[in-house]
């Protein structure tokens, strides 16, 4: 099954690789000649990539999809890029358990279970790069986001135990948080509130997905070999490197 690849092309995969910023990372990774599998948890994956069903709130779901994975590029999972998430703001006084919960569900736990199951192949092959998408507002705290940040914060504590435990087997942990990207989740926050994150990002504009893209892609390659629990903002300096 790897007739097409390029000879040092890498086994990628993106959870929730079928839109907004997991697909841009997913094109990014075709571009440079891997080979990659985004996660998808209805329907169809978009044109030109290969998807396999995943809700990562279900461990079986995981396991299922990651030897899905496995089979259809006929070799372990090099590269995962752990972006699937959610949110469900609103003010702390105002958030139901199930609130928090459920972010916490995908955007940490989601994240544990595909590291765990990913880490079985690269720890075979003795090499592997795990990515895991957080944010901005993880460290730096956000009104009416306790659950989501909390949830993007501890993904640094994961990155790190994950670098300890498996450092020494070829395989590097790093977190990349982005600022304020251009994507569906943006566009639905207030134009009130979106003229206020503008006036506090240096940059003074959000990010386009091709941005934080490029910088999981450095993080996948042969210039990062040495780059291990590290938190990689791309936010226009708004946490100033956190
Ligand atoms: P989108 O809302 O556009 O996409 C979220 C993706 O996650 C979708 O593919 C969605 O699948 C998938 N997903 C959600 N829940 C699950 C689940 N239980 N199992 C499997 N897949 C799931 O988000 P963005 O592209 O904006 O964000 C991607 C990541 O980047 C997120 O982790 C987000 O927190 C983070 N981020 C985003 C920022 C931004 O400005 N947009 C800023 C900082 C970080 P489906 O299509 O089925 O719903």
């Amino acid at each position: 099954m790897t007739t097409d690849s390029t000879p040092d092309a890498r086994t990628v995969l993106v959870t929730g690789g079928n839109r907004g910023i997991g697909l841009a990372i997913a094109r990014a990774f075709v571009e440079a000649g891997d080979e990659v599998i985004i996660t998808h948890r209805s329907g169809t994956p978009p044109e030109g990539l290969r998807g396999v069903i995943c809700d990562v709130t279900d461990s079986d779901s995981v396991d299922a999809a990651f030897t899905q994975a496995e089979e259809l590029l006929g070799r372990p999972i090099e590269v995962l890029v752990a972006n699937a998430g959610i949110t469900k703001d609103t003010l702390l006084m105002r958030m139901s358990d199930d609130d928090f919960e459920a972010v916490l569900d995908t955007n940490l736990t989601g994240a544990f279970r595909c590291a765990r199951r990913a880490a079985k192949g690269m720890m075979r092959m003795r090499r592997g790069r795990i990515i895991l998408i957080s944010s901005v507002v993880g460290l730096y705290g956000s009104p009416g986001q306790a659950n989501y940040a909390a949830s993007k914060s501890a993904l640094v504590g994961l990155a790190r135990s994950i670098t300890r435990e498996l450092g020494g087997r070829g395989i590097t942990a790093n977190v990349v948080a982005p600022g304020f990207i251009e994507t569906e989740m943006t566009a639905a926050l207030p134009e009130e509130r979106q003229k206020t994150y503008l006036a506090g990002i240096p940059a003074g504009r959000f990010a386009t997905p091709a941005e934080v893209a490029g910088t999981v892609r450095f993080l996948a390659g042969p210039d990062a070999g040495y780059i291990s629990g590290a938190v990689i903002p791309v936010d226009g300096g708004l946490g100033m490197g956190h």
